[in-house]
């Protein structure tokens, strides 16, 4: 049989095992299955050749009982609305096993924003915040950054936002740039997140990061801290990279410095001197001590799993690995730190974001790492516990605490 690979159909399968280890309560579980709201809009866009183009967006705003919806905002050409529903139920889950005041939400465009220009970029990141401005703010759903879209991008959203409102109200958008209310460390905050977390899995499997190999599948804001702070922060010799184009490949070790400055040139990792040509799956299936996927779902399935050597996958994608690689990785011994747990850095300083916002007193980026550190790391030793304690998989356990305090909320409301 061939796997399903639609992704809310895999949050939803997840749910599904963690409810049933948890015997949760069959309302609860059939009100978790599915988003609570969501939005779908056209949004209309003057082109530079003078043609508009009309854009599909949409926000799902997943769960808020345990605070206002909270996620990033992709521009994708392969957007789908089931794939911003699984992200919104794992925001959901990723603001409740890191114990932040959030709901979960997420937002879409099918767009390639590759092929536009910066002024038609501002047209639909406005027109974006136009057609759910009513619906979001600081203390309703608050977007943030996600794949290709940027700091840039939130200013122009929240410049929209606070134009429409009449008021200035920062805590509307994190990732925002400094200059504009956002955080010290927002910028390399998951990917450090994921730092703290592979420190905690190589002490319990007795691995010592300095020299320790690691490839990282994708090399944007979250691939390309992750290969800076693994090399600087740990020593780790990182083998390989690859962006959408490719990858490559230093049995020595790749220098960040090196595929940084080759990637400004050209705007591609591939040809960066002194590296060799990889594609994806060689990439994936490198005898490495951690994998990390940091790029986009369905990367680890059941046609490569078989073939993964790493010890270690520090999933800092969400939803790079289907259910039944993760079967085959979990009877194969490998250690997962699981999605919504690895990544979960970039909405925790999302959130310090908000606090700073509404506090206006600004942290430095010390104070920001130091209680990143200490958030995530509570987390992940909640979800290594819980583990233990069921004897299940890091991901089942991650689900156990996490959709226990989300049923909890909801129960406390009385809406279950
Ligand atoms: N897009 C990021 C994520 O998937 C961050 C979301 C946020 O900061 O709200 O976790």
């Amino acid at each position: 049989m061939t796997e399903n690979l639609n992704p809310f159909a895999i949050a939803q399968a997840q749910l599904d095992e963690a409810a049933a280890v948890l015997q949760l309560d069959p309302d609860m579980h059939a009100f978790l299955r599915q988003p609570m709201r969501e939005f779908h809009f056209t949004i209309p866009v003057k082109m530079n050749d003078g043609h508009t183009e009309i854009f599909q967006g949409f926000r799902v705003q997943y769960n808020d009982a345990r605070g206002p919806a909270k996620g990033g905002i992709r521009f994708h050409p392969k957007e789908t609305i089931d794939t911003v529903r699984a992200l919104a139920a794992w925001m959901t889950w990723k603001t409740a096993v890191s114990d932040i005041p959030l709901g979960g939400g997420k937002g879409g465009v099918i767009c390639n924003p590759r092929e536009m220009q910066p002024d038609e970029l501002e047209r639909l990141s406005r027109g974006f915040m136009r057609a759910i401005s009513r619906y979001v703010g600081l203390t309703k759903d608050s977007p943030a950054p996600d794949v290709y879209t940027n700091p840039q991008i939130m200013a122009w959203m929240l410049d929209e936002y606070e134009v429409l409102t009449g008021h200035h109200e920062p805590g509307a958008i994190t990732g925002k740039p400094l200059q504009l209310g956002g955080s010290a460390g927002r910028g390399p905050a998951t990917a450090m997140g994921g730092m703290f977390t592979i420190r905690e899995a190589a002490k319990l499997r007795g691995m010592t990061l300095e020299g320790a190999t690691c490839a990282i599948q994708g090399y944007g804001n979250v691939g390309g801290f992750a290969h800076r702070l693994a090399h600087d922060l740990f020593g780790m010799k990182v083998v390989a990279v690859s962006d959408e184009y490719g990858g490559i490949y230093s049995a020595n070790g790749l220098n960040p410095n090196d595929v940084v400055k080759h990637l400004q040139q050209t705007g591609k990792v591939i040809g960066c001197p002194g590296t060799d040509n990889i594609n994806n799956k060689e990439l994936l299936e490198l005898d490495v001590d951690i994998l990390i996927p940091a790029a986009i779902e369905n990367q680890l399935t059941g046609q490569n799993a078989n073939q993964i050597k790493a010890k270690i996958v520090a999933e800092l994608a969400n939803g790079p690995t289907t259910p039944e690689a993760d079967n085959i990785l979990n009877d194969k011994g490998i250690y997962i730190i699981p999605d919504f747990l690895c990544n979960a850095g970039g909405v925790i300083v999302s959130y310090f974001e908000m606090v700073q916002n509404a506090y206006q007193f600004y942290w430095d980026e010390p104070m920001v790492n130091d209680r990143l550190d200490k958030k995530i790391t509570t987390a992940f030793l909640a979800v290594h516990e819980m583990a233990q304690a069921k004897k299940v998989d890091n991901r089942v356990a991650a689900y156990l605490v996490a959709v226990n305090r989300v049923a909890e909320a909801v129960r406390l409301r009385g809406w279950v």
